[in-house]
């Protein structure tokens, strides 16, 4: 199949040393009309500086409310290879591990029915297969569904949860990571697939606070790895360190609550002032681990700057155990999306709703006590008062 469109202006989008999405579409142009009217409509939205995208009607799979996002072009007559676009989001495996087998399979399915373009992944974590038409989404799904994968989530609904690889690859985790995310998304399958919340809710879970799964910016609730105790010291892996990095410049003196010391070769750590920030376990992983009591904190609110400004995670639990059965938990995921329920309005997410009636009656609508640990910002902020009844005297 040859090119339907002249692309002056994709074309430039070509050029220079990185992959270009525009390559990515002309390969899968050329086995599918949906990828070459794309090419078209696109060009002509750069042309016009105007989308051709518009909001349609609801489209979806028998028994599920969400895992499909509608897309029309409103220029089906003249691409219409585009006149449907929807997106079907494929709930993928906890820490993003496929067999080339399971790839090819979700691959060989999405040829017979759709464009061939994917995101792998999007920013929620789903595997995103993009642009097919109405027609073909229940063959789909009946597809995905017999090989034993499912859809993800959409609009206001539990979002599909992800999470970093955890144990399966890295020492510091202080959390089983997938399996919570796999607990959780089986936990909770009526929300993610049946949107019934004000808004969407994002679970976002890291084994440690390197965070690599961006938790604390990208979750209404980030569930980050920690410890209690003593961070374990290896003095002498500490000393064969000294021989290839300067340990006050790149340890001690960037230990964010300076709770550090080293002198005469020996590294000391006042662990009562250490916030567990994981710098220097992960730049000296061979002489320093995380303590021997792990577990999580929990926190909330954190979300893109779509209809207010963008907010980050604030604490709401400090410790907490995560291990099956994880009823601790659920117990208190149930509250929190209760009290939001009651309170939220239409499209506020959580973090905004607490910002709009305040973290005490937070606090006590999903009945948390207060701690010193739920600042806003650390060491800075106190982010609740206490009420005159609370100060015993
Ligand atoms: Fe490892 Fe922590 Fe990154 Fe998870 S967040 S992969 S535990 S460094
Ligand atoms: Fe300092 Fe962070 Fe290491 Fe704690 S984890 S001792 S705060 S660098």
């Amino acid at each position: 199949m040859g090119k339907k469109y002249a692309t002056p202006l994709l074309d430039e989008l070509k050029k220079g040393a990185f992959p270009s999405f525009v390559t990515e579409i002309e390969k899968a142009a050329e086995k599918t009309e949906y990828a070459r009217d794309l090419l078209g409509l696109l060009e002509q939205s750069y042309r016009e500086k105007l989308t051709h995208w518009k909001h349609g009607g609801i489209v979806g799979v028998r028994g599920y409310g969400g895992g499909v996002i509608g897309r029309y072009s409103d220029l089906p007559d003249k691409y219409p290879g585009v006149a449907h676009f929807h997106t079907v989001r494929v709930n993928q495996p906890s820490g993003f591990y496929y067999t080339t087998a399971a790839l090819r399979e979700v691959m060989g399915i999405w040829d017979k029915y759709g464009s061939g373009l994917t995101n792998m992944h999007g920013s929620t974590g789903d595997m995103v297969l993009l642009g097919t038409n109405t027609e073909s989404l229940e063959a789909i799904f009946a597809e995905l569904s017999s090989r034993g994968w499912d859809l993800g989530g959409s609009g206001s609904a539990m979002r599909t949860p992800s999470c970093c690889l955890g144990k399966s690859r890295c020492e510091w985790a202080c959390i089983d990571t997938m399996a919570l995310t796999n607990e959780i998304t089986q936990h909770f399958q009526d929300e993610m697939h049946r949107p019934a919340f004000p808004y969407k809710f994002k679970f976002k879970v890291a084994g440690c606070a390197v965070d690599c799964i961006a938790s604390i910016a990208r979750a209404d609730m980030s569930i980050i790895g920690t410890w209690k105790g003593d961070i374990g010291i290896k003095q002498d892996e500490v000393a064969n360190y000294s021989k290839t990095m300067d340990i006050q410049k790149e340890i001690i003196d960037m230990c964010p609550t300076g709770c550090m010391t080293y002198t005469g070769g020996k590294l000391s750590i006042d662990n009562s002032n250490c916030n567990r920030c994981m710098h220097c376990i992960a730049q000296m992983t061979k002489a320093l681990s995380p303590g021997p009591e792990r577990g999580a904190t929990i926190l909330l609110g954190s979300k893109a700057p779509i209809v207010t400004g963008a907010l980050m995670s604030w604490v709401i639990v400090p410790f907490i155990k995560l291990e099956p059965p994880y009823e601790e938990f659920f117990e208190l995921v149930g509250k929190i999306w209760e009290w939001w329920d009651e309170h939220g309005k239409n499209r506020e997410r959580i973090g905004e709703l607490i910002e709009r009636m305040g973290f005490p009656t937070f606090l006590k609508g999903v009945e948390l006590t207060p701690h010193p640990a739920m600042i806003k910002s650390p060491r800075r902020d106190p982010f609740f008062f206490w009420d005159e009844e609370d100060i015993q005297r």
